[in-house]
């Protein structure tokens, strides 16, 4: 019995030694420096779902023509590390990178507030000025925003909640439980990264299930896609529930969130 119960538990917190594994979905990462065998080891893995934002020109024709509606969805997007000294002309050329594909990318994404990257104050009203198009951008589309922020939560949630948006990802969540509540409160998603603090675990615990998506932000911190199992994991264990129900939970959230419907997965 002992030992019957040591191997359950062994399993249990060791998904990757299970035989059947449950789909599993990336929210958030980027793929364009990511080699195709890295990406097919991780779909094979049971990540079905992965969603790959663009952070410039450059990265979003990547994404794009690395994305196969299948497994990999796009979202197409200006990070805020390049937004901020954006020229109108480049602007204007990811936008239109957004609306010709727009049939094909599932998300404007990434997009946000970043006041690492905002050297000076001309540069912080350039990120904000561009976020806000953006956003109007995916409302225009009829799609939803992946968000970056750092130390600029509040910012971001004020240009949104303006803006009139509706289908928000938090991504990265840096937010205390305070202000997950009230993301929940507007319908919006809180999405939670493989690194774990007591923070954000009681993040987690302090927001709804039916809000929360889990994701890798690939490659960063030397991360691939399968690393949402670790994210996953941790959304479980604060929820206290198993790990195969928070995956099929997280995987449903992020097909309603996106727009991925069964028979893309099926084709
Ligand atoms: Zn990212």
């Amino acid at each position: 019995m002992a030992e019957a119960l040591k191997s359950r538990e062994l399993l249990v917190n060791r998904p990757e030694m299970r035989k059947s594994r449950p789909e599993l979905a990336d929210a958030h990462c980027h793929i364009e420096s990511l080699s195709r065998e890295t990406l097919k080891e991780s779909i094979d893995y049971g990540v079905k779902v992965i969603v790959a934002n663009g952070v410039d020109l450059a990265s979003n024709l990547k994404t794009l023509s690395m994305s196969d509606g299948i497994n990999v969805f796009a979202a197409v997007g200006v990070h805020p590390e390049y937004s901020g000294t954006i020229s109108d002309d480049e602007l204007e050329k990811n936008m239109r990178l957004a609306r010709d594909n727009s049939s094909l990318i599932v998300a404007i994404g990434e997009i946000g507030i970043d006041k690492k990257f905002a050297t000076n104050e001309r540069v912080l009203e350039r990120q904000k000025l561009v976020f806000g198009r953006l956003v109007e951008l995916a409302i225009e589309l009829g799609l939803p925003v992946s968000v970056h922020t750092r130390d600029a939560l509040a910012d971001a949630l004020e240009i949104l909640e303006l803006k009139g948006a509706k289908r928000v990802q938090l991504h990265f969540f840096e937010g205390d439980v305070e202000q997950a509540k009230h993301a929940a409160d507007m319908g919006y998603m809180i999405s939670i990264p493989p690194m774990e603090s007591s923070r954000r675990k009681r993040v987690i615990k302090a927001a709804p299930m039916q809000n929360l998506l889990a994701e890798t932000d690939a490659p960063v911190n030397n991360a691939v896609p399968k690393d949402v199992e670790k994210s996953i994991a941790m959304i479980a264990a604060a929820k206290g529930i198993g790990f195969d129900e928070a995956a099929a939970a997280l995987m449903q959230n992020t097909r309603r969130f996106f727009n991925i419907r069964m028979s893309n997965l099926m084709r």
